[in-house]
């Protein structure tokens, strides 16, 4: 997911709640969920009365126990009026009840793991307060014209809102949407396009299916009256659904994909790993500017007409490589709980500078990381939720899609690329995916990839950069000894302490002595508090440069 650049939800915490998550993570809360059972395959069928905005859906989940028989099934749904639940194939039907955002559903036997079990649930849901929105057409002249539409938006938890399901990234299923459009529209959804077919009251059925397993909060469906430009990268189909009068500006938006893709799969030696690639615009998407929905990234109206300006050009290719760039960090790997959800923003927000760094070189790849080590800081200073990448306290909310997931865990990743070199690092990031292809992944996952691929003991890294808070604030102080050929240096970490950030970080910190007959890299190695050096110069120095080429990207650093 992207955040809206410059208008971010922040969570206004009671000093109680702050007191409170901070107890409980600091007891070790679990992240994951339980599960008890298996989803292998969503069906599921969507259909509309726009007028009184009610979703009609007729959904088949299979599923199969995990490590205990089962006699009843546990499955989120939230608003959803059910009108029969039966076990399909033979359509019996079932008693269920529902409460607390969940439907208990009891069997007809018990079932062990193993054995499938196929639910079929007849419901709908009228004007869902979530997860489905229905987006009136805007035709008046002096405002932004878009057509009528219907989305959703599931991540973090809201596909319960619009589907029966285990709605926890944990579980990953197969899946099939048959979505009933008027006859004009169109319906992007997760997978290959397998038909669409024109039913005997004009309405059209379009059928999608995703033949490798996803988290249910990547399925979607985008439906409205949209134009679709089409490109294909080797025999990738690539999609993009504009407005009709957009046509040129999403041209725009969606010319670098294709380059981007390329980009991705020589960075990572792994091919884009689904069947199709589509990105929609849509109106009224409001906190964030997109959604990587597996194989079908939708994407806020108001971010795709940056491509018109030469300013927002940026702008756009970042949003359009980062929601790419998920499809291999986040929708094939997948963070297993929201404690994890760094790996999947992170590595899209790295990926962003990667793809600047093949299209306009190095400057440009280190200026956009050092814009998020700035925003990062800055957040830092204010926030009221600080916590570690891998963060304890996460909730299932819009809290989420912070500036320490995003931006600091771009940052960092830099950070470890340079601390094990650039050939390592893309094999580790190798290794990571193809270890945990469609399936998913927790911290020590990566770190052990990148330990695997360097040859390296990383812990020490993890612990200070990832299970840890803060930044180092450096002071440095110099003096030319009054002994000749000899110069102090005093660093100093002055961050705060505060239990959550570390009293020292330790790293090697370049240090560029600045001579009369010219400059001299020295490279001291940190490792506490307080620290002094003292280097052998026998020529004057005149002043220091501190990591001028940002090995430790994320400090910030004083020279006294
Ligand atoms: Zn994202």
């Amino acid at each position: 997911m992207e955040r809206k650049s410059g208008s971010r939800c922040f969570q206004v915490a009671s000093l109680f709640l702050l007191f409170l998550t901070a107890l409980v993570a600091a007891k070790g809360q679990n992240p994951d969920r339980p599960r008890t059972l298996d989803v292998k395959h969503y069906a599921i069928h969507i259909s509309f009365d726009r007028d009184k905005k009610i979703v009609y859906g007729d959904t088949t989940v299979e599923l199969t126990p995990l490590s205990a028989p089962l006699n009843s099934v546990d499955l989120d749904a939230i608003g959803l009026k059910f009108s029969k639940v039966t076990m399909s194939p033979r359509e019996s039907p079932l008693t269920y009840r529902t409460s607390d955002g969940q439907i208990a559903i009891n069997l007809d036997r018990s079932y062990s793991p193993g054995e499938n079990i196929s639910l079929r649930f007849n419901y709908s849901i009228t004007d869902p307060k979530k997860g489905v929105y229905f987006i009136d057409a805007e035709k008046a002249a002096n405002k932004f014209q878009h057509p009528a539409q219907i989305w959703t938006q599931n991540e973090p938890e809201d596909g319960r809102y619009w589907f029966p399901s285990f709605d926890f990234p944990s579980d990953k299923a197969t899946s099939e949407e048959f979505i009933t459009v008027q006859k004009g529209e169109v319906a992007v959804g997760n997978g290959r396009l397998i038909d669409n077919v024109q039913n005997a009251d004009g309405t059209v059925t379009y059928h999608y299916r995703m033949n490798v397993p996803h988290s249910t909060y990547l399925t979607s469906f985008v439906v409205g009256d949209f134009i679709k430009l089409s490109d294909k990268y080797k025999d990738i189909p690539l999609g993009f659904y504009a407005y009709a009068d957009r046509r040129r500006v999403a041209g725009i938006a969606f010319s670098r994909t294709k380059e981007m893709m390329e980009d991705f799969e020589a960075l990572t030696g792994i091919s884009f790993p689904f069947e199709k690639y589509d990105q929609a615009m849509v109106a009224g998407f409001q906190d964030f500017d997109g959604m990587e929905n597996v194989t079908a990234t939708t994407l806020a109206d108001t971010s795709v007409l940056f491509a018109e300006y030469p300013f927002g050009k940026p702008i756009v290719e970042n949003l359009v490589s980062h929601e790419l760039a998920h499809s291999w960090f986040g929708d094939m790997v997948t963070c297993k709980n929201w404690s994890e959800l760094w790996l999947n923003e992170g590595f899209a927000t790295f990926m962003e500078a990667a793809f600047r760094e093949k299209a306009y070189g190095r400057a440009n790849y280190i200026q956009t990381l050092i814009q998020d080590r700035d925003e990062f800081i800055a957040d830092d200073a204010v926030s009221k939720n600080r916590h570690p990448l891998r963060n304890l306290s996460a909730k299932a909310d819009n809290s989420l899609f912070d500036v320490t997931t995003y931006q600091k865990g771009g940052v960092v990743l830099h950070m470890l690329r340079e601390t094990v070199g650039d050939a390592a690092f893309w094999k580790g990031v190798n290794i990571y995916l193809s270890r945990h292809k469609f399936d998913n992944v927790i911290s020590s996952d990566l770190q052990s990839a990148m330990e695997e691929a360097s040859g390296q003991k990383l812990q020490w890294f993890f612990d200070q950069w990832v299970y840890a808070a803060g930044y180092p604030k450096l002071e440095v102080t110099w003096m030319n000894d009054s002994a000749p050929g000899g110069l102090k240096i005093t660093v100093n970490q002055a961050q705060k302490s505060d239990g959550m950030t570390p009293a020292a970080f330790q790293f090697p910190l370049d240090v560029t002595l600045l001579t009369e007959s010219g400059p001299v890299l020295q490279t001291l190695k940190i490792s506490k508090r307080v620290e002094s050096f003292t280097i052998n110069e026998p020529r004057p120095v005149k002043s220091i440069e501190i990591d001028k080429s940002e090995k430790i990207l994320l400090k910030s650093v004083k020279i006294k």
